[in-house]
């Protein structure tokens, strides 16, 4: 499994739906939830067999494997990467330094004190 883009991040999948929460590095709020629905083929069968529950298990665990990536993507395109300290951070933290670089505010807050 590939490392989380934020540091902290929470991963809510249910048998029903992939759910993933990031959050920013910098303020700790958490960014839009991704979600993505598991479709086993399963679904209609309110009783499974051995077989059938065994061959479920192993479908979700590849497709939550690749939900997970497809929302580490989509995390990396909601969020800025800080120049100085390589945080991952949300809009209301991102400050343009005087050359146009992507600073996060704690950065920000450095410089300037
Ligand atoms: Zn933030
Ligand atoms: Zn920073």
């Amino acid at each position: 499994m590939l490392n989380s883009v934020t540091k902290k991040f929470t991963d809510r999948s249910t048998i029903k739906k992939f759910i993933f929460e990031f959050y920013c590095d910098c303020c700790s709020s958490p960014l839009q939830m991704m979600e993505y629905d598991f479709i086993s083929g399963f679904k209609e069968k309110v009783f499974l067999t051995n077989d059938e529950r065994e061959a479920r298990a192993i479908i979700y665990a590849s497709d939550h494997k690749k939900a997970y990536e497809r929302a580490n993507q989509e995390a990396r395109f909601l969020l800025h990467k800080c120049e100085k300290c390589g945080n991952m951070i949300c809009e209301d933290c991102t400050v343009f330094d005087a050359d146009g670089s992507v600073i996060c505010k704690q950065c920000a807050d450095k410089l300037n004190s």
